[in-house]
């Protein structure tokens, strides 16, 4: 393996590898470099051991609204068209969920109730906030007390590690709502998983690439060995900078896998839906049941339960950033110290510090790409060590 490249790229997650994808095809010679021992990032799929698939960090419902998005990828995996469909569990029972009008009809008790009763009752019920300031008021400004205290408030809190006042609007603004019946979790044109696994995706957009890669490898061992004239980092923006103004906040989520047989239920399924929230005092946010909507067939299913948890450096995985007051004004500073920093570009949902979804983070790659081939780095191998910045706190 030389060591002279034209990029390093640290990361391969989706904005990792579309770039050594679109950077490859034009011929420059791009290095990946991942610590984990695969590639994906928290994409990431692979099958239990009775040969089903699960999503390894949580799942990834892919959906799209970007027709060059869903182009570019159509490049590199066949799809298979599902619909999300995820219900709560609370006070003993099952609910309707995203909140539309099956879930009004559960809550009233009124299996008959119409459209206009929903609306009414929203009237009567929402909060009117004219631009809430974070998610709490968003929430009481779309359904109303009841239903934040029912779905929202524990969830969250518990998801978070803070209640819904310390989020931005736009956390829990990700969940839409409507006033007729409709159970879709989503509302994207485009809503598909890769027919062969993520993982299969992933290898072919890699192949393509013609990169290098070197898997199980921090980026810091084995950057001063490297020339190359442009780095992407797709890592955690203060990790990068040293932390030298401090940690910033993210939550991680600990995954629990459970292989079991459904040789005993009456319709294949451990769980009436692909997935269920849980607001209420159980440890865990959701489980997730693949089987759903892989179309497998089999006398075993498997779970994925997740438990929420504070991000610590060095002992497990940042996965969400944490939209609100508390990183506004740390992240900003980290953003200033990143347009100084020639030479390097910061892209992905760790190194932008943004809760980006698949799709808008392959837009995002694909942009990058754009720019990069419109403005190419200064030619001539830059010294690699002025780019892992320990900036100087006075
Ligand atoms: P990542 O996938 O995080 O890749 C970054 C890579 O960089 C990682 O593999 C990491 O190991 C590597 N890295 C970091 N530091 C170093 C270092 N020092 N040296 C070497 N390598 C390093 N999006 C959706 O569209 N739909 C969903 O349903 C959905 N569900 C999600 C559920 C969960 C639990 C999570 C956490 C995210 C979800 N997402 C979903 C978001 C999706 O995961 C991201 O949009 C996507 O993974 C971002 O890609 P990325 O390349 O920016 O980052
Ligand atoms: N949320 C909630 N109750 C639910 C589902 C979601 O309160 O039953 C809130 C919660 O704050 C969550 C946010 O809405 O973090 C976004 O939900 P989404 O399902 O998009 O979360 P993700 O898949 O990104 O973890």
């Amino acid at each position: 393996m030389s060591n002279t490249y034209d990029y390093v790229i640290v990361g391969a997650g989706f904005s990792g590898l579309v770039l050594a994808e679109r950077l490859g095809s034009k011929g420059h010679r791009c290095l990946v470099i991942e610590k984990r021992d695969h590639i994906g990032g928290n994409c990431h799929d692979r099958t239990d051991r009775n040969g089903l698939l699960y999503h390894v960090y949580g799942p990834h419902y892919f959906r799209t609204n970007s027709e060059q998005v869903r182009t570019y990828l159509s490049r590199f995996t066949e799809w298979r068209e599902v619909q999300y469909r995820a219900q709560v569990f609370t006070r003993n029972r099952f609910w309707s969920f995203p909140v539309n009008l099956a879930t009004y009809r559960q809550l009233s008790d009124n299996a008959q109730a119409t459209e206009s009763d929903f609306k009414r009752y929203l009237a009567e019920n929402v909060v009117p906030i004219a631009s809430p300031a974070n998610s709490k008021e968003a929430i009481l400004a779309s359904v109303g007390e009841e239903l934040y205290d029912l779905f929202f408030k524990g969830y969250t809190s518990k998801q978070w590690g803070r209640p819904a006042e310390a989020l931005d609007p736009s956390v829990c603004r990700r969940i839409p709502w409507r006033s007729t019946v409709d159970e879709r979790y989503f509302l994207d044109e485009f809503q598909a998983l890769p027919k062969h696994g993520y993982h299969t995706l992933f290898d072919r957009l890699f192949d393509a690439s013609g990169a290098d890669l070197r898997l199980e490898t921090d980026y810091r061992e084995i950057l001063p060995y490297l020339r190359f004239r442009h780095l992407i980092y797709t890592g955690p923006i203060d990790e990068y900078f040293g932390h030298c103004y401090g940690h910033l906040p993210y939550r991680t989520v600990r995954f629990e896998l459970e292989e079991r047989s459904v040789r005993h239920t009456a319709n294949g399924f451990l769980q009436p839906a692909l997935q269920i929230n849980y607001p209420g005092s159980e440890p865990f946010t959701r489980t997730v049941e693949l089987k759903h909507i892989t179309g497998q067939v089999s006398a075993y299913s498997n779970l994925v339960r997740e438990f929420s948890e504070e991000y610590r450096a060095g002992k497990n995985d940042p996965y969400y950033p944490v939209p609100g007051q508390e990183s506004a004004a740390l992240i900003e500073r980290y953003r200033e110290l990143t347009v100084r920093e020639t030479g390097v570009t910061f892209i992905g949902r760790l190194a932008q510090y943004r809760y980006l979804n698949m799709d808008q983070i392959v837009g995002a790659a694909l942009h990058t790409f754009d720019k990069l081939e419109a403005a190419p780095p200064t030619p001539g191998l830059v010294t690699p060590m002025r780019n892992i910045a320990r900036v100087q706190v006075a």
